[in-house]
């Protein structure tokens, strides 16, 4: 007997609208890992060594991005409510909303859309596309 299908299985609408809540607020973490920081490093024109001690903190072995005292995350400009580092963003902001988190129940995706409106709103994402953003594995 194969795996029941998810509860999703019919896919899910998504499309950002970029108002950037989920990149302020309550504290959490953005990990990032040495090929990521190298690409945001590129990305903004500084070196490695630079860009992990203006915006990286270790936390135990991993490596996350700093937020600002309020929750943001440093690269989330609030004048432009904009991410400063969109295209070499790392794959944990890639890949939202489609994590396990926020997969895992009906209910767990509902209580996501009442602070996500690019929730069920968008283009129609398959259940296999959704499925492959959610095992990409981040950090
Ligand atoms: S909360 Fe949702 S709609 Fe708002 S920026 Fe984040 S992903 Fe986009
Ligand atoms: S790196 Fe960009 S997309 Fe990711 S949380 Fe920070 S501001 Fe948001």
């Amino acid at each position: 007997m194969g795996n029941p299908l998810p509860w999703y299985h019919r896919g899910l609408k998504f499309q950002c609208t970029g108002c950037g809540d989920c990149c302020t607020g309550a504290p959490g973490y953005v990990w990032v890992n040495k090929k990521e920081i190298q690409t945001m490093a590129e990305a903004l024109g500084i070196t490695i060594s630079v860009f992990e001690e203006h915006f990286v903190r270790r936390v135990g072995v991993r490596k996350s991005l700093i937020e600002r005292p309020n929750g943001d995350c440093i690269f989330f400009s609030g004048k432009q409510r904009n991410c400063r580092v969109y295209e070499a963003r790392p794959l944990q902001c890639r890949t939202f909303p489609f994590w396990t988190s926020n997969l895992r129940s009906e209910k767990a995706w509902k209580e996501l859309s009442a602070h996500c409106p690019g929730c069920n709103r968008g283009p129609l994402f398959s259940c296999r596309k959704i499925e492959s953003q959610r095992r990409k594995k981040t950090v």
